[in-house]
């Protein structure tokens, strides 16, 4: 009683990566979508690289997925706690077959 109901959070590609290799995708959090950009970048010190940048915000976060070690970003979120929701996010994406490397 009185607990705040878990959240959920899902995330989905709204748009394929352009010729550009620019696509949009959507976290839904609770029913709410907020909407990134993000481009893939070549890496090549271990893991997949992206640029992420949220619409409508400034911030723009280079992304690593991969293992453990080749994990990182460059947000508040991670430098604290090791995770967060863009690694998450586009790790889910790449997971779900949904971020096919180009
Ligand atoms: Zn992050």
């Amino acid at each position: 009683m009185g607990e705040a109901k878990p959240k959920t959070r899902t995330v989905r590609i709204v748009c394929p990566p352009n010729a550009d290799g620019v696509g949009v995708f959507c976290f839904d959090i609770n029913g709410k979508g907020q909407f990134y950009t993000f481009r893939e970048i070549w890496c090549d010190i271990g893991g997949r690289g992206f640029a992420v940048h949220r619409l409508g915000q400034g911030e723009l976060y280079h992304v690593r997925v991969g293992k453990p070690e080749d994990t990182s970003c460059e947000c508040m979120g991670f430098l604290r706690w090791d995770r967060c929701k863009h690694v998450a996010g586009l790790g889910a994406l790449i997971r779900k077959g949904e971020l096919k490397q180009g």
